[in-house]
């Protein structure tokens, strides 16, 4: 399934969230972002989010945004190490940043930047003591590396999915950012099986394929 009708669907999802809770812009804003990232989250595996058929000035592009959002990371960081301050907004913006680039490309290079990423995420996590932090990292440092709808596409990655969520949730003090990252995840997974490819919903432990014709 294409990533524009995964994203599609999460942001319809972060938009139900936003009138169902308490209304605010910034709370609004929030729910759109965290669905729409869940439910492109789980192709973060594999190089299938992507047509072959991408233009060569659409894939300029792609690793621009893939190296801008590295290098925007690169700052936040060294901004944090050497004056000790945090900018919450431009953290959050240079992180999704990267995590577009990451969605958006393909490839041993990307990969690779995941993984290292990966690891300063676990690295922070443990030293803050934010577990969230540190299962998001492994997310990101492995999912680039397996095989497309493998572990990803599991019930086993939507609870990891959302045990990260709640503690963004906690960390951002906002109900329902958990329910909003679950719902997102659960939808991808749920459109997926509406494809002929269908989804492991429990492997390793259940080799089945679960498909839906309509
Ligand atoms: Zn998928």
């Amino acid at each position: 399934m294409r990533g524009k009708t995964h994203l599609a669907i999460g942001a319809a999802i972060g938009g139900a969230a936003a009138l169902y809770y308490p209304f605010s812009w910034t709370h609004a804003a929030i729910y759109v972002t965290v669905a729409g990232f869940s439910a492109l989250s789980p192709d973060l595996d594999g190089p299938s989010i992507l047509n072959s058929k991408l233009s060569k000035a659409s894939k300029v592009v792609r690793k621009l945004i893939l190296w801008l959002g590295t290098l925007s990371v690169g700052a936040v960081l060294a901004l944090y190490l050497w004056k000790r301050t945090m900018i919450p907004e431009l953290t959050t913006a240079a992180f999704l940043l990267f995590f577009l680039g990451q969605i958006a490309t393909q490839g041993a290079l990307r990969n690779l930047l995941s993984s290292i990423m990966g690891c300063i995420a676990m690295f922070y996590g443990w030293k803050l003591g934010m577990d969230w932090l540190i299962g998001l990292g492994i997310y990101v440092a492995i999912a680039p590396w397996l095989k497309h709808r493998g572990l990803t596409h599991t019930i086993w990655a939507m609870l990891l999915w959302g045990f990260i969520a709640s503690g963004l949730e906690n960390a951002l003090q906002i109900e329902g950012v958990m329910a909003v990252a679950i719902v997102g995840y659960f939808s991808h997974l749920l459109a997926d099986t509406f494809t002929p490819r269908g989804v492991k919903w429990l492997y390793p432990l259940m080799q089945t394929t679960f498909r839906i014709r309509l």
